[in-house]
């Protein structure tokens, strides 16, 4: 971990000048570092939550249905680095961070500490790795037991795992709240009496107990104010060099990531899609939804505020029915058009999100129009209307002027919706609008700097299409 300044305070992720002055100490690469084990390797990690799969939804000949909250995760973290894993909400970050601790049981895949298969420990090597790894959790409120002073709390894993005699557990409880910058006079306190940051120390102090190697602070600052998150930052980076752990930091918040990671792991609905660097994952983003999460920060200054952005479109999909082949291809700004498609980027976006409209039947008919005026009496379209019904529809869907050819072939869609026909209206589009993106995953790869998009083949080109990919399949 690597604070931006003696402060520890992090900056704003587009100041340009707020580069970590210790870029220089950060390992050189993305998924390897030249003949060093990862001290954890995680390797297609699974954890899906299941629906409708009781005793009664199986007698109503219900199917379960998997939520796929992480979907073949794979990444290592090395000893003494913080790796950052970053998305939006719900991309099932702190998911991978509780089911590779096991603080989840997983679905699929492996997790090795230090070379061992965590989930097949059991015993003593089991209670070994609980020892080893911890985590600080995201809310300093609910983590700690308000019915515990704070001795009882950081006292807790000394008593769960035996370690120590009443005097020296004791004696520790104190030593830890210095380390973490509470006094020892506060011993006998209550939660409810400490501020926010107060309390995460209490939650530091009492993952530090057992001394660990590895710990993952699953959103350690977001509850906490922007003062307050700067101190706790600078705090764990005290921390880290004291007590050489190694982190793995879940956070949404970028600039808290640009500022205290070594490398970065971006993630998006249930899988990683690029992993580097700190600063060429902000510096050289190459994931379009890396690219488009970094160009959704506010930026400070009023010429940064004028560029053009590359912006996501659309909502996150749900992880119970995730897109076919790349999973971000329904909010992809560089979706692939078919290979013999003259389109232009823009309009082929366009195109591709009234698709997804008609295929997720989100088009509210009836209130096309000024709402209603085009039902007769029987809640029908009459057949004159239906010229001005597919103007007025197209005019609510489209935000762009379309080529005369995929105007056509949009409008032809857009009539079969005046009849209802939303599976013909969809077929017409997805004949002639297909994109390679649905019907291939792309995979993450091994290269230095992976990025699971079909326009990076590898790093020997990375700002160009794949010329040579061949998306049969
Ligand atoms: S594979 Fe296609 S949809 Fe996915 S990120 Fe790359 S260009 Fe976008």
């Amino acid at each position: 971990m690597s604070t931006d300044d003696s402060s520890g305070r992090p900056t704003s992720a587009d100041d340009s000048s707020g580069r970590s002055t210790s870029a220089d100490d950060r390992p050189a690469g993305g998924p390897a570092r030249d003949g060093e084990e990862p001290l954890v390797s995680v390797d297609g990690l699974e954890k899906y939550f299941w629906e409708k799969d009781s005793i009664l939804d199986r007698l109503l000949g219900e199917e379960p249905v998997a939520v796929r909250a992480v979907d073949g995760v794979s990444l290592d973290v090395y000893e003494g680095e913080t790796l950052g894993l970053v998305g939006e909400s719900g991309c099932g970050k702190s998911t991978a961070g509780e089911t590779l601790l096991r603080l989840q049981e997983p679905t699929g895949g492996r997790v090795e500490f230090e070379g061992r298969n965590v989930y097949e420990m059991d015993g003593t090597e089991l209670t070994e790795f609980r020892r080893e790894a911890q985590v600080v959790f995201q809310d300093p409120f609910s983590s700690l037991d308000p019915r515990m002073t704070v001795g009882q709390i950081v006292r807790q894993p000394f008593e769960i795992h035996d370690v120590g005699t009443p005097d020296e557990r004791r004696e520790r409880v104190r030593e830890l709240l210095a380390h973490v910058g509470l006094s020892a006079d506060q011993i006998d306190r209550y939660p409810h009496e400490f501020s926010g940051g107060q309390r995460q120390r209490i939650g530091i102090a009492r993952a530090l107990a057992l001394e660990p190697e590895f710990i993952v602070l699953d959103e350690p600052t977001s509850a906490l104010d922007v003062s307050v998150q700067a101190q706790v930052l600078n705090l764990l980076d005290d921390l880290q060099d004291e007590f050489d752990l190694t982190f793995l930091l879940i956070s949404h918040d970028l600039s808290v990531i640009r500022h205290v990671c070594d490398r970065v792991a971006v993630m998006y609905l249930g899988e990683i899609v690029e992993v580097g660097p700190v600063e060429e994952i902000f510096d050289e983003p190459r994931h379009p939804y890396t690219r488009a999460l970094l160009e959704s920060v506010p930026r400070a200054s009023v010429t940064e505020r004028d560029r053009e952005r590359e912006t996501l479109s659309g909502d996150v999909p749900s992880p119970r029915n995730p897109p076919s082949g790349c999973r971000f291809r329904t909010r992809c700004p560089q979706v692939i058009p078919p290979e013999d498609l003259d389109v232009e980027q823009e309009q082929y976006r366009a195109i591709m999100n009234v698709r997804e409209r008609i295929e997720s039947r989100t088009i509210a008919l009836e209130a096309v129009g000024e709402g209603g005026e085009y039902a007769d009496e029987d809640g029908e379209l009459a057949v004159d209307d239906v010229g001005a019904f597919v103007d007025d529809l197209k005019a609510q869907l489209l935000d762009t002027t379309l080529a005369p050819r995929h105007d056509e072939r949009v409008e032809a869609a857009l009539t079969e919706l005046a009849a209802e026909n939303w599976a013909d209206a969809a077929d017409r589009l997805r004949s002639a609008y297909e994109s390679p993106c649905e019907r291939v995953n792309p995979d993450l790869g091994e290269a230095d700097h992976p990025v699971a998009c079909h326009l990076y083949r590898d790093d020997a080109d990375p700002g160009g299409r794949d010329e040579g990919f061949d998306f049969a399949g």
